[in-house]
């Protein structure tokens, strides 16, 4: 199996929290889905003989798209590979985007799942991060989406977050989970580098959260989800039974996917390839036939340390047999060495063949991938 992700860069405007690479020169969607369709074409070959189980429109905001651009995307990639009958396909939406009309559209072209961005129910955090969406639109979104052919839905939210309490947070899950919401990626807030949002606290202007207040609102979510009868099946995700995400598992299986638009990453087991990241070179270059990439040929111990990166924050573990029968001798040793060291800290439990830190220890997962890495 393998994946499929179709990057669409704009925003009507920045949030000032956010480093994903995106834009609002709007007048280039129609150029830009043109490019994407080209690229498909281009890269058809990237998965020869792969089935594709996941497609995802991620942003950037893909609900810009109007029905034309999502089916002339949809027609290229059906025409290009074998994508098989229960693929999952998602559409990131931004609640400001919801009808009933656009919701209809989508789902007869084939989009079977909804990734809402979220991210806070409350109006003043909303608008204080330069959200373009406000509490009462959320609801409205999330009473279209109710009523509407989808059955699939994920929301976005955010915790640790400047001016959110525990007690506000539980509301916000107490709220959400009056829908039939199929799966949560719980993200803490994360400040990065040249955001408004990095500036204002260098300013003072915004105080940031502490390493405790985030611990804490972490366990609120996952006790929350977790008694309302949601899987934590990675450590910001958690599904209803039957809901995981194929293209989250795609990731964390390092399964190949192939991604296409500006600054999207393509993975395919040997090595990594990502697209440059300027919209109108971008354009330009595929209408000349060309692909702006850089790419990076992984060695074995590159695909050991991301296994166990990826695979420490699932609740699948490790595998003794996966890493005797790929990573040879001298990486199976280092690893029992190291996982025996660990054992006796208690940080994991061990079933069978797999190896998986405990639910308390999930957050140490970076620190429990760093003693285990080469
Ligand atoms: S809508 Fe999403 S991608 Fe766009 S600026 Fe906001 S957080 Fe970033």
């Amino acid at each position: 199996m393998a994946g499929l992700y179709i990057h669409i860069p704009f925003c009507t405007d920045k949030c000032f929290y956010c480093d994903f690479y995106s834009g609002n020169q709007l007048y280039l969607l129609e150029d830009y889905v043109d490019a994407i369709v080209a690229e498909i074409e281009f890269r058809s070959n990237y998965l020869i003989n792969k089935e594709i189980n996941t497609i995802y429109f991620g942003g950037g905001t893909p609900s810009l798209l109007n029905k034309y651009h999502i089916s002339k995307i949809l027609k290229q990639i059906y025409k290009q590979f074998r994508v098989i009958s229960t693929a999952e396909i998602t559409l990131e939406c931004n609640p400001e985007n919801i009808s009933d009309l656009y919701l209809s559209e989508i789902f007869n072209l084939g989009i079977n799942r909804i990734s809402l961005g979220i991210q806070f129910l409350d109006d003043k955090i909303l608008n204080s991060f330069n959200r373009k969406h406000s509490k009462e639109l959320i609801f409205n979104a999330l009473d279209i989406i109710e009523r509407s052919a989808f059955d699939n839905l994920s929301v976005d939210i955010i915790y640790a977050v400047p001016g959110i309490s525990n007690e506000d947070l539980l509301l916000t899950l107490m709220l959400l989970l009056n829908y039939d919401i199929k799966h949560i990626s719980a993200y803490s807030l994360t400040v990065a580098r040249n955001t408004r949002l990095f500036w204002k606290i260098k300013k003072g202007d915004v105080v940031e959260n502490t390493e405790n207040s985030f611990i804490d609102q972490y366990k609120i979510i996952n006790n929350y989800l977790i008694l309302s009868g949601y899987v934590q099946y990675e450590v910001s995700n958690y599904a209803k039974n039957g809901y995981l995400s194929f293209h989250n598992l795609a990731y964390w299986n390092q399964l190949p996917y192939l991604g296409v638009g500006v600054s999207a990453h393509s993975y395919n087991l040997v090595s990594r390839q990502w697209n440059h990241t300027n919209i109108k070179k971008y354009i330009r270059d595929i209408k000349g036939g060309i692909i702006d990439f850089e790419i990076e040929q992984l060695t074995d111990i590159q695909i050991y340390n991301e296994y166990i990166i990826l695979k420490l924050r699932t609740i699948q573990g490790l595998s003794y047999t996966y890493i005797q029968d790929n990573f040879g001798m001298d990486v199976s040793n280092h690893f029992v060495s190291r996982i025996e060291v660990l054992k006796n800290k208690n940080h994991f439990n061990i079933q069978d063949d797999y190896i998986f830190p405990k639910q308390d220890d999930l957050l140490l997962a970076d620190y429990l991938a760093k003693e285990l890495m080469l």
